[in-house]
């Protein structure tokens, strides 16, 4: 039997990947002993942060004036550290709200800015929508614009970028959506996301940073939440957590030899449009988000009959379909469709819930 992973995080990772990580784990790029074994300074680690560097610089098609940050701290260490690295204490930053992260994100900005929502935002109950908004408050002198492209929660993804006036950077946490298509870094001053969803496993974050923010920093910050502290080491100011970067680095290598992001950004458009169609044909499962907002990566359904739920995910977790429980915030079902699930994965999952409505229907 096959099984095909769910989670929202830490997610799947391709099955090439593990293989590899299997076969190489004795002996890594013949160094006699595992790459968790050797310096961060030696000549083979520093050959895998180049030739990381330049499979993103390829993939994403970077500007030389955007520079790649690789962090310890996860993505909530850069809900601190995006305010204290580009806002003075007394700017204005505007955040978008539309779920869980946002919320979060807003929230530990306030200790160091003066963070606001662009419009007031609910806090007890999950979004099914991006709000209709314009960017009325931004004004010239607002430090920055944060969003979350997509709300891993609650199933809600951007499809466009949004159009913020007076050249306001736009910032944004793309940990659950990252690498899954092309992107026109060039709308951004700073994206950031944590591996453990589309680019890896814990414990290493990715950001993206257009080289003149980093001079707004104010002197004095700690040290290692200062982003200059990594723009300027490439990232080896300290130890980095080396084995999460070996790893991010065979997930690249591997998208690179799957066709890049164009081919990314089609397979999760066919994958999440089969699930959605399913669950819109049937009258058992629902998804209450709006059609043109839904998620190519985290898809959210709920069962008609939550009296269901638990057999639901006990009989699913016994065909080899894991970890489809939806978040407690929100209820119901969640399927990750991550750049490493295979069609094949939600062609098994559409199948189960025909069956189990057959079933229990
Ligand atoms: C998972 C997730 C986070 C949390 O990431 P950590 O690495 O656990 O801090 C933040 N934002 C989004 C959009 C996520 O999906």
């Amino acid at each position: 039997m096959s099984i095909y992973n769910f989670s929202p995080g830490p997610a799947m990772l391709p099955e090439a990947v593990k293989q590899r990580i299997a076969d190489e784990l004795p002996n890594w790029r013949g160094t006699g002993v595992s790459v968790m074994e050797v310096s961060h300074r030696g000549p083979e680690f520093r050959q895998l942060v180049d030739e990381t560097e330049a499979l993103l610089r390829d993939l994403l098609d970077l500007p030389d004036n955007y520079r790649i940050l690789f962090m310890p701290g996860g993505a909530r260490q850069q809900y601190s550290m995006v305010p204290m690295n580009f806002a003075r204490p007394d700017q204005q930053a505007i955040y978008f709200v539309q779920g869980h992260w946002g919320k979060d994100a807003i929230g530990e900005a306030g200790k160091f800015c003066q963070a606001e929502p662009l419009m007031p935002y609910n806090k007890d109950r999950p979004y099914a929508e991006i709000p209709a908004h314009n960017f009325d408050r931004i004004t010239p002198e607002t430090a920055y614009f944060h969003f979350t492209p997509n709300e891993t929660l609650e199933g809600i993804e951007w499809h466009h970028d949004p159009d913020v006036p007076h050249q306001v950077p736009v910032v944004a946490d793309m940990t659950s959506n990252l690498l899954s298509r092309p992107l026109d870094i060039t709308r951004y001053g700073y994206i950031y996301g944590s591996a453990q969803k589309n680019l890896g496993i814990a414990g290493i974050t990715l950001g993206i940073v257009r080289e003149d923010l980093l001079h707004r920093a104010p002197s004095g910050l700690p040290l290692m939440l200062d982003y200059r502290t990594y723009a300027n080491s490439q990232s080896l100011h300290n130890t980095p957590p080396t084995f999460p970067w070996y790893v991010a680095n065979l997930v690249l290598h591997w998208l690179q030899e799957n066709g890049g992001l164009d081919a990314m950004a089609q397979r999760n458009q066919e994958k999440a449009e089969a699930l959605y169609r399913f669950i819109d044909s049937s009258d058992f499962y629902t998804n209450p988000v709006r059609p043109e907002h839904r998620s190519r990566m985290n898809v959210t359904f709920w069962l008609a009959d939550e009296s269901l739920n638990e057999r639901f995910l006990e009989e699913s977790r016994a065909a080899g379909l894991l970890a489809l429980k939806g978040h407690r915030f929100v209820g119901g079902m969640r399927a990750s469709l991550y750049n490493a699930m295979p069609i094949e994965g939600v062609q098994a999952l559409v199948n189960f819930m025909r069956e189990f409505e057959n079933r229990y229907g």
